[in-house]
């Protein structure tokens, strides 16, 4: 199965860039929105974080190498005079900069203009950022659109239009990934066997391959959706039930029975 990891910028304290809007926020909404579409097209996604709040940029990478992905993509948003999307990637060129040219193709096509594919070197001669150079896998790092440019933030201003650009990066990691752009299942996919219904309590929890946090986690429950459970195991005192769909496990804290 094919793996992505997806970063969104800044978070918390760090705000980003501001003007018309914040950057975190922005950046967050595309984050998801990319992690979710691919989600349903079979792809195993990690979301560096799928809440506002501050991440290390070491750990990110981190998680991103432990997690060993194909490719990753990390989602911010500009400022500081101009309009219009650009993409990093390695100057060793490779994937990355078929997986950033593939990004700009969608992001054209959804009507954002492109300022095109950049590289930036750091003062050793090696790639300048840290999210690129110390990540294992070819990485890329979006700008979707400038925040202090008033027509370019507007076309970025709503939930709806920040779905739009992380879901054409998705179709970008998609092409690249040789991945057909079709949903086949349902990630958790609950229509079938008898059981009981919880509504998950949290914006973002981890479904794990097992009862307990030792167990990896799969996949990440973004819609605070309904699901059933089928069975329950008591883990160290947490309670933890494992989904019909057979996707994994989740802990019942973070939901309420219905
Ligand atoms: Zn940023």
């Amino acid at each position: 199965m094919s793996k992505v990891f997806i970063s969104p910028g800044h978070g918390g304290s760090d705000w980003g860039a501001t003007g018309y809007l914040v950057e975190k926020d922005v950046n967050l909404k595309m984050a998801k929105a990319c992690a979710a579409y691919l989600l349903e097209r079979g792809v195993d996604v990690l979301l560096s974080r799928a809440v506002d709040g501050n991440e290390s940029l070491a750990g990110k990478i981190k998680a991103c190498n432990d997690f060993n992905p194909d490719v990753a993509v990390e989602c911010h948003n500009n400022a500081g005079g101009g309009d219009g999307f650009e993409v990093y990637h390695s100057i060793v060129g490779g994937v990355g900069k078929e997986l950033a040219k593939n990004i700009e193709t969608e992001i054209i096509k959804i009507g954002q203009n492109s300022r095109g594919l950049k590289t930036r070197v750091g003062s050793s001669g090696a790639d300048y950022f840290a999210f690129i150079r110390q990540t294992k896998c070819p990485a890329v790092i979006c700008e979707g659109a400038f925040v202090d440019n008033k027509a370019d933030a507007e076309q970025i201003d709503s939930d709806a239009e920040c779905k739009i650009f992380g879901e054409a990066y998705a179709r970008g990691v998609l092409k690249t990934l040789n991945i057909t752009d079709i949903v086949e299942k349902s990630p958790v996919d609950d229509t079938q066997e008898k059981g009981y219904r919880v509504k998950v309590t949290t914006a973002a929890l981890n479904v794990r391959s097992g009862p307990g946090t030792n167990y990896k986690v799969s996949q990440v429950i973004l819609d605070e959706g309904v699901y059933t459970i089928v069975e329950e195991r008591t883990v160290n005192g947490i309670r933890w039930g494992r989904l019909k769909s057979g996707a994994g496990w989740i802990g019942l804290s973070f939901t309420e029975k219905i």
